[in-house]
């Protein structure tokens, strides 16, 4: 018998209520009615309630963030079906709530979306606001309004997002616990609806719905409260933030946390405590009171409107986020190589709410921030007009006072010539707390790496950092000639390019001997790095001729010769060679990462991406019967990764693959294998589908079970000589690999590659069609097998390189060989 489902008659009841059907695979759709008031939402729940609970229906469906905190007696909720975007939508003029006209009329009833309005903009007017999304938008239309506030899932659903002018954040206006999810609804005990709905269901976006749900149960809110609890999961974080305040925004409480997926009750129950620790109580029963009386003009509450409250993440037990809310983190990170930022500064930009960085901040620096994080640029590039210092620390004390945990990033150490000093005062005059994490300062790094170390046993005993260039605006310079030329050890010029041949002179003329040997390195720790060395009095006239630019370090001292002996970073066997990788972005960094450490600048064109097909009903059905194959053949890595994605879903683990032979194409997958736990019982030597079949000719297949889990375009190789051995076989294809047009930076860089790597026909094909003219010509073709290399030649490249053995490790060994020779 098909599935019944209960919904309300809404249109947006019954697509939501249509969705669900289609991912059971059909069902009766259940239309109840109520004899409530419109807009009277819990009458709705009620009577969808009811007709699970009588029996008309076996699966309700609700809005998650209708149905109240409390679960009701003889009903569960068995599911959450894949979430949608859980933001608020703002409808009508301006972009940004920040640029929203002043005074606007904003319809909404929602006491959470007022207050959380009034909080950011006080100027904006709050309006009633009743009716379907279709009511809402013509009243919009007809001019009552300037804006309104709606889901932006719900008017998505409708086909009707087109008319949201901007999302708002879920950090400027904390959704309604459940927004933007469906609740799946059964009867308790009712074990075939409950095994349907979760097999359409989403673990993540449940257990964010249980989180939600537990913080917002235990604030003792309902649907009328202006709270806002949203959970974001991902990987192995989930994160919780809620809000609550005043409807009219004059006072609130912002906490987050972060807190381990498995248990999202107890995180939602951490935040809830300390949520009410910080007075959450006190201001939800003056909310409520307020509440009461019809919507107050705002301009009464204007007058008493106090600062908002922001409590960080208490020092209790529970788990905590790293970075705290009205925190500024003024955080170095680093000279430039990537490999130089501290674990501390990656942690927190990992957490921040807001990053404020600098133009001399590594490659991919920022590539581990929130998803939702707000990036801000404030650097300065000399003779390109920048943000004001001044305006800088205004900024950051603003973010602060908004209650964002804000990480201000800096090249190098921010107290070494980074203004860290300053802008500390400025945040302390503020009354605005901060924490400082120093970060390995060019002094040191583009030294080291250029072969010079700053202090010797023989050469220097001391160190001097010193500034080539002040401040522009300082009138006298305050530096002393003379005791810097009679300082004993090494001076280090930060900011010395420009004004080298003054201070060289200066130098000398104080007494420092100008046939001290001396380097000037520019882009020091970053690719492309480059050092000259000369004497005092003649480096200058080397770094005019070498064009050396900012940013560059001058260093004077007997140390400076010891480079002849120390340098190191050009004795890489890539170093100065630019190559190429084309893999897909998830697969390509072990190998960009292994390229780089051998010295390359490495390119990353990935014309090509994985799309994993987990949600396809072939890959869920092999998924659930694993256990009833006698052999499973993975063909890649990324097959292993979701194939295990896979089993994940389906409840299961590496144990479902007990009783089956385990097949894997090459020495990359059963490595994949291995780290869950499974030694691959076949693993040819040759990485291509043909050694796979040699070497299954000693497994016995005819009449046996075989799984085939690979990519959607593969070659028929395999499974057509399995079947031909009278196996019964299913191909499930576990991803699909997709064009992905490559950035335009990337393929300026590429244009001087000495080296183009390709570990895939389809990386060939894509990136010759990607690039079309633009191919870079002087570029050595490097492949990693005949196949690869044959399709290479089709599209008229010509192959330099094919490695000996098919796998990155035989590729990178094959480019190594050729470097050393060419
Ligand atoms: N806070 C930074 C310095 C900022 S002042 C730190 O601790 O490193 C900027 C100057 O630092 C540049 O003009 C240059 O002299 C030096 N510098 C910064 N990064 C550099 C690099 N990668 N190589 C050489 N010099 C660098």
């Amino acid at each position: 018998m098909a599935l019944r489902i209960a919904t309300r008659g809404s249109a947006l009841a019954l697509t939501q209520a249509g969705m669900v059907a289609d991912l059971l695979g059909g069902a009766e759709l259940i239309e109840v009615s109520s004899d409530g008031e419109p807009g009277d939402k819990s009458r709705f729940v009620r009577a969808v309630e009811a007709a699970v609970l009588d029996g008309r229906a076996d699966i309700g469906v609700h809005s998650a963030k209708d149905l109240p905190g409390e679960e009701v007696e003889g009903l569960e909720i068995a599911a959450v079906p894949p979430r949608e975007d859980p933001a608020d939508a703002w409808i009508g003029a301006g972009g940004s709530l920040e640029d929203a006209p002043e005074g606007a009329r904003v319809g909404t009833v929602s006491l959470r979306r007022r207050a959380q309005l009034l909080a950011a903009r006080p100027d904006l007017r709050m309006l009633d606001l009743h009716g379907n999304v279709d009511t809402r938008l013509r009243k919009l239309a007809a001019g009552e309004y300037d804006a309104i506030i709606l889901a932006a899932a719900g008017l998505r659903r409708l086909g009707r997002e087109g008319e949201i002018g901007f999302r708002v954040p879920a950090d400027r206006m904390v959704p309604a616990a459940g927004q933007g999810a469906l609740a799946l609804q059964v009867r308790t005990g009712d074990a075939a609806s409950a095994a349907a709905a979760r097999a359409v269901g989403d673990p993540v976006a449940f257990a964010e719905l249980r989180a939600e749900r537990a913080c917002f149960t235990r604030l003792e809110a309902d649907c009328s409260t202006p709270i806002g609890v949203h959970a974001k999961a991902d990987g192995a974080v989930l994160r919780l933030g809620a809000f609550v305040g005043l409807p009219d925004g004059a006072e609130w409480i912002h906490d987050e946390l972060a807190a381990d997926p498995a248990d999202p009750e107890a995180a939602g129950h951490a935040l809830a405590e300390r949520l009410l620790g910080a007075g959450a109580a006190e201001l939800l029963a003056r909310a409520t009171q307020k509440s009461d009386s019809n919507p107050t003009p705002h301009g009464r509450w204007a007058e008493n409107r106090t600062h908002g409250q922001v409590f960080g993440p208490s020092a209790g037990g529970c788990a905590v986020g790293v970075t705290r809310g009205g925190v500024v983190y003024l955080v170095g990170a680093g000279p430039g190589d990537p490999g130089l930022m501290t674990r501390r500064s990656l942690e927190l930009i990992a957490d921040a709410d807001a990053v404020y960085y600098d133009r001399l901040i590594p490659p991919g620096a920022l590539d581990g921030a929130r998803e939702d994080a707000k990036l801000i640029y404030v650097g300065k590039q000399p003779g390109v007009p920048s943000v004001p210092q001044a305006e800088i620390g205004e900024r950051l004390i603003e973010a602060a006072r908004a209650g964002r945990s804000v990480v201000r990033l800096k090249g190098g150490d921010p107290f070494v010539f980074g203004r860290g000093g300053e802008e500390g005062e400025a945040l302390r005059a503020a009354g605005i707390e901060f924490e400082v994490v120093p970060g390995v300062t060019a002094g040191v790094a583009a030294t080291a790496y250029a072969g010079i170390p700053v202090t010797h046993r023989d050469d220097a005993s001391a160190v001097a950092f010193v500034t080539g260039h002040e401040d522009p605006e300082k009138a006298e310079t305050a530096l002393d000639w003379d005791a810097l030329a009679a300082f004993p050890g090494t001076l280090v010029f930060y900011m010395g390019v420009k004004r080298l041949d003054e201070n060289a002179a200066a130098l000398i003329a104080a007494g420092r001997d100008p046939g001290e040997p001396a380097a000037a390195i520019e882009r020091g720790t970053w690719a492309g790095q480059r050092t000259v060395t000369a004497t005092l009095g003649t480096l200058a006239a080397a770094v005019t001729r070498e064009a050396i630019k900012a940013p560059a370090l001058i260093v004077v001292g007997a140390v400076a010769a010891r480079r002849e002996a120390l340098a190191w970073l050009e004795r890489r066997p890539l170093h100065g060679r630019t190559v190429v990788v084309t893999r897909a972005r998830a697969q390509a960094s072990g190998l960009a990462k292994t390229l780089r450490g051998l010295g390359a600048a490495v390119v990353e064109l990935p014309a090509i991406r994985i799309e994993p097909r987990l949600g396809d009903e072939e890959v869920r059905a092999a998924a659930a019967a694993i256990a009833d194959y006698d052999l499973v053949c993975v063909t890649s890595p990324n097959g292993v990764k979701l194939l295990f994605e896979a089993l994940a879903d389906a409840g299961r683990d590496a144990r479902a693959l007990a009783g089956a032979t385990v097949a894997a194409i090459g020495p990359g997958t059963a490595r994949a294998l291995a780290a869950h736990g499974i030694a691959a019982d076949i693993v040819p030597e040759r990485f291509v589908a043909e050694a796979l079949v040699e070497a299954l000719a000693a497994v016995e297949v005819a009449g046996r079970r075989v799984l085939v889990a690979r990519a959607a375009a593969a070659r028929d190789v395999l499974p057509d000589a399995l079947r031909a051995r009278g196996g019964k076989v299913d191909v499930v294809a576990l991803y699909e690999t997709v064009r992905e047009a490559p950035g335009e930076a990337a393929v300026a860089a590429a244009q001087d590659a000495d080296y183009v790597t390709f570990t895939s026909s389809s990386t060939v094909t894509n990136l010759v069609e990607a690039l079309g003219d633009r191919f870079p010509a002087g570029a050595r073709i490097v492949s990693i097998g005949p196949i690869t290399s044959a399709t290479a030649r089709g599209a008229g490249l010509e192959v330099a390189v094919e490695a000996e053995r098919h796998d990155v490790d035989g590729l990178l060994a094959a480019l190594l060989a050729d470097a050393a020779t060419s």
